[in-house]
């Protein structure tokens, strides 16, 4: 292997290093910050959910549906318009479920962090998962 490859080779291991084990960010966490770049991309949280892995979709700009957890569009077919209720009930329950998880890891996390900057980014995380708790809840309600 030439010396350059290697040297990349070796500055990805560390970045990785960094990465998961320093910061210790499990990919849960990076799917959630994914989400919150989309929100500040000026994409929209639909109630539609992501037919592979139910994860909430988001309308980016220019109308196309994005799954941010699969990083994938989401084409819909629709096809007579009336979807399941109950099967979208549990959805959002499901879904409910899941960022209820993700609010307690974020707790844990803020109890045990002291970097403020750390700390910033986890409330920024906390803030929407917050909003997004709200609004699946308000469209569970419906
Ligand atoms: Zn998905």
């Amino acid at each position: 292997m030439p010396s350059h490859l290697k040297l990349r080779a070796s500055l990805k291991l560390i970045f990785n290093y960094i990465v998961f084990e320093v910061l210790n960010l499990p990919k849960e966490i990076k799917d959630i910050q994914h989400m919150v770049d989309l929100l500040k991309q000026g994409a929209t949280l639909t109630e539609l959910a992501c037919p592979v892995c139910a994860s909430p979709l988001f309308r980016v700009q220019g109308g196309e549906l994005w799954c941010g957890k699969c990083e994938k569009r989401v084409i819909v077919v629709k096809e007579g318009e009336t979807p399941e209720k109950a099967t979208s009930q549990a959805q959002l329950l499901s879904l409910e479920g899941t960022v209820l998880m993700k609010i307690q890891t974020i707790e844990n996390r803020i109890r045990d962090e002291e970097n403020i900057e750390e700390l910033q980014k986890l409330n920024t995380v906390l803030t929407s998962l917050l909003e997004n708790l709200e609004r699946l809840k308000k469209m569970r309600e419906r």
